[in-house]
């Protein structure tokens, strides 16, 4: 599954402008994926800047 490191996000917002299935959402300035609707595209992965998103 995949999950941002919520110490290491920036709130650039890149990430949730480009999720195909709308599963991110920004929580106190903080990308926070909703598993449930996640479908481990990785495509957050590929945008993040600081390449937070990981697999765990
Ligand atoms: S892996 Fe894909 S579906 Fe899941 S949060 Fe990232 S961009 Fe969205
Ligand atoms: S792209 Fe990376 S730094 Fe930007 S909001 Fe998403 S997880 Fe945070």
């Amino acid at each position: 599954m995949i999950k941002i490191k919520a110490d290491a996000c920036t709130g650039c917002g890149g990430c949730i402008d480009l999720c195909p299935s709308i599963a991110i959402n920004m929580v106190n300035n903080k990308a926070v994926i909703d598993a449930d609707l996640c479908t481990e595209c990785k495509m957050c992965v590929k945008v993040c800047p600081v390449n937070i998103p990981c697999e765990q």
